[in-house]
């Protein structure tokens, strides 16, 4: 294999996200053993100061700059997007499972009859192919993919699966000329900027994750203590999200987000399937949950089979006194 790896950079409030420097760091581990190059395409207005940023994790930095690129819109980005593949053929091209990865790569696998494999969690190059990694039903199966045939095939990544390596690459810069129709039916009337967390639920390294068994709203106080001494986030299963207890934001699972933290600590959830789809890559896994039966405990590197009333009271307590003596 000696082609090229794209990968799509993606921003968030005027800078780039982790989960694009990891996935940069990733793909370039693997073209030192495929003899390939890796490219960073990245698309907005103003990127200058990104791109240069860019420059020490991809062999060349692929500009899309355009003032009609300000603010992400599927169609738009997909339009651009398309014709990047198109002119260069690329191998593959890696994207963040987040929710923007997960709006824009279906659509233009479709668009150019290209496969793909989403929600991935590693990949390897090994027999001269590129082999992905995927968890299927709710962890319980952990599969090993590949593509068979040469058209450019879209693999997105779920963020924190990779650790991010400043290689002091100095790559080239690559301004491209890219024409930005905007013939979108639909038109955006107005965006509100709401209040968000310190930390994204995404690429948190701890989250500590509420369920129904928190037993109201208030006592997620306790919660948002220890993800503050942690520097992290307090994360929420569906029922807790819908008894209106947490913002959609929080959400771990199926239908909300998709975490791998380093530390997650479920606080009274069951550890249904579609929750456990959201988290079973985390590193570690702690549950607390005072019914030895619970599901959750299946995922859990470490169980506390007690009321979480009792537990999170004194693990706040022994979280203070550490952080006192570091
Ligand atoms: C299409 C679809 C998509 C879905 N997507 C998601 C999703 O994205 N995320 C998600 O989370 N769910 C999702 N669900 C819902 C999911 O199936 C479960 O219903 C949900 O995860 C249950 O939330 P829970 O564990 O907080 O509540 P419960 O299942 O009610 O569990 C509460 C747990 O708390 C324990 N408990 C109670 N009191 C205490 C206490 N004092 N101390 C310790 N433990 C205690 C109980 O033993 C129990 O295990 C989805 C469902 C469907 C059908």
């Amino acid at each position: 294999m000696s082609k090229e790896i794209f990968v799509f950079v993606e921003c968030k409030d005027g800078s780039i996200r982790k989960v694009s420097y990891e996935l940069l760091s990733k793909a370039k581990e693997i073209s030192q053993k495929s003899s390939s190059i890796v490219y960073a395409v990245i698309i907005g207005s103003n990127q200058d100061v990104l791109a240069n940023q860019l420059k020490d994790f991809a062999d060349k930095v692929l500009i899309v700059d355009n003032e009609k690129l300000s603010k992400y819109r599927w169609d738009t980005f997909l339009s651009v997007m398309e014709q990047i593949i198109k002119k260069y053929k690329p191998y593959v091209m890696f994207g963040p499972s987040t929710t923007t990865g997960k709006d824009i790569f279906p659509r233009l696998a479709a668009r150019l009859n290209g496969a793909i494999i989403s929600d991935a969690v590693d990949v390897v190059f090994d027999e001269n192919t590129l082999k992905i990694k995927k968890p299927l039903f709710g962890g319980k199966i952990i599969s090993w993919m590949k593509c068979k045939d040469d058209s450019t095939f879209f693999v997105t990544f779920r963020p924190n699966s990779f650790i991010v390596e400043n290689r002091s690459l100095n790559g080239e810069l690559i301004k491209e000329n890219i024409d930005v129709s905007e013939d979108s039916r639909i038109v955006s009337i107005s965006t509100e900027k709401r209040e968000t967390k310190k930390v994204d639920l995404q690429e948190a390294d701890f989250i500590i994750c509420g369920g129904r068994g928190m037993k109201g709203p208030e006592h997620f106080q306790d919660l948002e203590e220890i993800a503050d001494i942690m520097g992290g986030r307090v994360g929420a299963s569906r029922a807790v999200v819908d008894s209106k207890w947490r913002d959609y934001d929080d959400q771990v699972g199926k239908s909300g987000k998709t975490v791998s933290p380093k530390l997650y600590v479920g606080c009274g959830v069951s550890g249904a399937l579609h929750h456990t789809m959201g988290m079973d890559t985390s590193k570690v896994i702690v549950a607390i949950n005072k019914d030895p039966n619970a599901l959750i405990f299946q995922y859990a590197d470490y169980g506390i089979i007690d009321d979480v009333f009792n537990v999170l009271p004194a693990l706040k307590e022994e979280l203070k006194k550490i952080k006192k003596e570091i």
